[in-house]
């Protein structure tokens, strides 16, 4: 069984954990056409646009 050579320093063992739940919010990136954040590789929810492109009709914009 493998065992560790040395052992783990606590600064070493704590930033390890402080990374464990770091990573959470970061799937939002800003709509280039009305500047609502939005996941990345998705419609805008609040006006449709994928890149510069209008996908899909919202009912707010006529
Ligand atoms: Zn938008």
């Amino acid at each position: 069984m493998a065992v560790p050579k040395k052992r783990t320093s606590k600064a070493r063992r704590d930033k390890r954990r402080a990374q464990h739940d770091r990573i959470a919010a970061p799937g939002l990136v800003r709509c280039p056409n009305c500047d609502e954040w939005h996941m990345p590789h998705r419609i805008c929810p609040s006006c449709g646009y994928y890149g510069d492109r209008r996908i899909e009709e919202i009912e707010s914009e006529g």
